[in-house]
């Protein structure tokens, strides 16, 4: 795999979520720098491809018109229309202008990254600014008030294509499993921290799909504290088993960074290693990949991790040492983690007999 697209353009971060919000618009400016300073696009099987806004029909895939109006309206300031009633209000879902422009504008960069794909014009699209998996049919939900990746889905669906679904966020992919919940045709995987612990509540294994998608929708909820090791072990379980038989012609992965140790809103411990370690499994399970973004609030991870998800994507190695124009930001101005985050032997140990019980549960229901 080697033709690669990103699709990246400064319009998505120029609006979007207001100062103080975690996700902050500077994680997608920062990433898009680190990138230029590696000179990540000069390869000839690479090329950046500019977003471009979703219509209202491609949005009314996933969500209802009347929902789609009132985001619209709310975005351009009008008022009395009852927004607690969508989850729109203070705290993780805020009210902004321009929201329907900026959000609708990650919509359609996923769209272009899966038309490239459809068109066979690359095997691997990033669609960094996306990865919104909590939106739902008729509200918004963690931050994300459309679902670009279910959106993306039900185009590649609408091309008789198989779709399945990696989800690697510290939280459940809760609005993409529901999008798809009675749908044999895409078959969802979600690891994240259980929600006993996390936002938001739900991805229990019992959580396999209904109707004639029962058995399609598959979720590997981990204990806090949870580190690469781990992570991967249970990836490697359960993964190539299952898109073995099920023969994706696309792979929808969802790249959130916050299962980092660093990163404030979870409790998982993986470091850049692992994420690594997951593009690299992902790059060689998928037939074709759409990438989208996700979470991840440590400011200093964000940028670091998508260049290295880029890095395999396009077939690069950028030197551990930060380009200097950039290198003033972090600290250590370097690309990988220096330090391992300390486990003491009792967490791994919990997080380990945590993962063996749900890998052993979804091998008993899912019979692989
Ligand atoms: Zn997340």
């Amino acid at each position: 795999m080697s033709r690669a697209a990103f699709i990246g353009a400064e319009s998505l971060w120029a609006g979007g979520h207001p100062p103080g919000h975690p996700l902050r618009p500077e994680r997608l400016r920062d990433t898009w720098e680190m990138l230029h300073a590696y000179d990540a696009f000069a390869t000839p099987d690479t090329r950046i491809v500019a977003p471009r806004p979703a219509t209202e029909d491609e949005l009314a895939t996933i969500h209802s018109r009347e929902y789609i109006d009132v985001v619209r309206r709310l975005s351009r300031g009008e008022t009395g229309l009852n927004p607690g009633r969508f989850s729109f209000g203070p705290g993780d879902n805020p009210i902004f202008n321009g929201m329907f422009e900026s959000e609708g504008l990650k919509v359609g960069a996923a769209l272009v990254g899966t038309e490239l794909l459809l068109n066979d014009e690359v095997e691997v699209a990033f669609s960094f600014a996306g990865g919104l998996h909590h939106a739902g049919r008729n509200f918004a939900s963690g931050f994300c008030v459309f679902g670009d990746g279910a959106i993306a889905i039900h185009r590649l669906l609408a091309a008789d294509w198989r779709v399945a679904y990696i989800d690697i966020d510290a939280h459940h992919g809760d609005g993409v499993q529901a999008a798809f919940y009675d749908d044999p045709r895409v078959l969802t995987i979600s690891f994240h921290e259980s929600g006993h612990y996390l936002f938001p509540g739900t991805g229990f294994t019992h959580e396999i799909g209904q109707g004639a998608g029962r058995g399609y929708s598959v979720n590997v909820p981990l204990f806090p504290y949870t580190g690469d090791d781990t992570f991967i072990w249970a990836f490697d379980q359960i993964v190539p088993p299952l898109l073995e038989r099920f023969a994706p012609d696309v792979v929808v992965a969802q790249l959130g960074v916050d299962a980092h140790w660093r990163d404030p809103l979870t409790h998982l411990a993986l470091t850049t290693y692992g994420f690594e370690t997951l593009f690299q499994r992902i790059h060689a399970l998928a037939p074709r990949w759409l990438a989208v973004g996700g979470g991840g609030y440590d400011r200093t991870v964000v940028p670091r991790a998508w260049t290295l998800a880029w890095g395999i994507m396009s077939n690069q190695r950028f030197p551990n040492e930060l380009p200097a124009e950039i290198a003033s930001d972090y600290d250590p101005a370097l690309l990988h983690d220096e330090l391992e985050f300390e486990l003491t032997s009792e967490q791994q140990q919990q997080a380990r007999q945590a993962a063996e019980a749900v890998v052993e549960a979804l091998g008993q229901s899912l019979g692989f």
